[in-house]
């Protein structure tokens, strides 16, 4: 209450220059609007990885954003647009002259021009620097959406950056033929191979030797957020500020010759984080499709696995089981009685025949590996109506899928791979920036540390125990 009252007397001077006031109140209106969906969908207001997502999200994909808008969402949505609607209206039709009398008014113009002085004064005194002062400004609302700005156009200028390589790599490379698969909104609470019940949404991996699935924690609650950590193992932010290597970085500079191959949707007009990350040491990079059924990647694969390469990395980026869920398979998948177990069985369906065209075509005692996990997960009922983006445990519990031929069975334990624990498949030890760590492991990274303790494990700064323990739901 405080805060706001704060923010509605530090802004009122505004109202009375009509010119201003013509570009300030529809501008309030329409970023109330952006942020009541957003705190419906993910608890808080609109961040840059909300202004990231906006600007590589296409038309079909908003349009099938909107069929997962949760009724509550869209009922505070039209609440909002009505009254702030007819509150804007009013104040901008509102006499200069009768405004400047108002003695309210007059109050709140002297209290404004104390506050932002004193914040002046405080600011000059403490020395603050830019970022210092903008973390305290953005508690007056609705300065976060510039923090926001700031922080997006902070990853776009240093985009282009020349990552730091290990250098020279520790050790030969373990592997010899990687495939990596980028999965989109899985969550572990519905893979059968971790124990869900349900449905056998994993029925084509059950019987493939050399599987291991385990469950691991997503760092983020949307692509935004959350798939920096899978290619770098550290957020956007932090990769552009420490020129972090991502996995292709790091493979490419070890002799593979790397393939990108991507089925997700997005704007390719403008390089973004991702589309940046992925592209800049791949040999090949392809857009195979646009969020159509992900088996669009299996020819390509197949070709990428015929190169003759003697060590290739081949990443798929797959548009998986990302809302809305009914999309996001083939007809003849629609066994299960649940559209989003349908989706995880597809993909499950994939994912054999992916790993049966590498075990095809791995030459004899050459060693090949395929590591699969999600970026996130999503929020599932009964914590929403329907299958959603947006913060609950079953977004943050992902699957993490390794499988090893058998050349890489017999060789692994000497080169020091990580085997996982039993535990792993009831609570994550690890994040999903786990898959970073066993590429670069692969290609003869060896100086990355594969385990870290499991009290390490933390998201937004709280530990994993706290949130296992916590409500489902809200994490609170
Ligand atoms: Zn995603």
């Amino acid at each position: 209450m405080g805060l706001w009252l704060l923010t509605a007397v530090l802004w009122a001077p505004l109202l009375l220059l009509l010119p201003v006031r013509w570009l300030v109140v529809p501008a309030v209106w329409l970023l109330g609007l952006v942020n009541v969906v957003h705190v419906g969908f993910f608890g808080y207001l609109a961040d840059q990885f909300f202004l990231a997502t906006a600007l590589r999200t296409t038309p079909s994909e908003t349009w099938e954003f909107v069929h997962t808008l949760p009724t509550l969402t869209v009922v505070m949505a039209l609440l909002w647009l009505l009254g702030s609607g007819w509150l804007g209206w009013t104040l901008l039709r509102w006499p200069a002259q009768s405004l400047r009398r108002s003695p309210l008014l007059r109050v709140a113009c002297i209290a404004s021009a104390l506050v932002w002085g004193g914040f002046a004064l405080y600011g000059a005194k403490k020395g603050y620097d830019g970022w210092g002062y903008l973390n305290k400004l953005d508690r007056v609302y609705p300065l976060h959406i510039v923090k926001a700005y700031l922080l997006h156009r902070q990853i776009n200028a240093a985009l282009f950056y020349s990552p730091q390589l290990p250098v020279p790599l520790s050790q030969p490379a373990p592997v010899q033929t990687l495939v990596v698969v980028i999965g989109e909104s899985a969550s572990a609470q519905r893979w059968s191979l971790l124990g869900y019940g349900g449905g056998d949404t994993n029925a084509p991996l059950r019987d493939i030797p050399g599987i291991e699935a385990i469950r691991v924690m997503a760092q983020g609650s949307n692509t935004a957020a959350a798939l920096p950590f899978m290619l770098t193992g550290l957020s956007a932010n932090d990769s552009v500020q420490q020129q972090a290597p991502s996995f292709l970085d790091v493979a490419h500079q070890a002799g593979f010759k790397t393939f990108v191959l991507t089925n997700s949707r997005f704007f390719d007009s403008q390089e973004d984080f991702f589309v940046q990350t992925l592209r800049r040491s791949a040999d090949v990079y392809t857009k195979v499709g646009d969020g159509g059924d992900d088996d669009a990647l299996t020819e390509p694969l197949r070709r990428a696995l015929q190169d003759p390469a003697t060590h290739k990395l081949v990443v798929l980026h797959t548009f998986g089981s990302h809302p809305d869920v009914k999309h996001r398979y083939p007809a003849d998948y629609a066994a299960l009685e649940d559209a989003y177990d349908n989706s995880l069985h597809y993909s499950s369906a994939l994912l054999a025949k992916w790993t049966q065209l590498l075990d095809q075509s791995s030459r004899p005692g050459s060693p090949s590996l395929l590591v699969y996990s999600s970026d996130h997960g999503l929020v599932l009922p009964p914590c929403s109506e329907g299958y959603r983006t947006g913060l609950s445990r079953s977004t943050l519990e992902v699957p993490l899928l390794v499988w090893r031929n058998p050349a890489l069975v017999a060789t692994a334990e000497a080169a020091g791979m990580p085997r996982f624990s039993a535990q792993e498949r009831e609570t994550p030890l690890h994040g999903n920036s786990m898959v970073a760590q066993l590429v670069r492991w692969g290609v003869g990274d060896g100086a990355v540390p594969l385990q870290h303790a499991p009290q390490a494990l933390q998201f937004q700064g709280r530990d994993w125990q706290a949130i296992a323990t916590a409500d489902r739901c809200s994490l609170e």
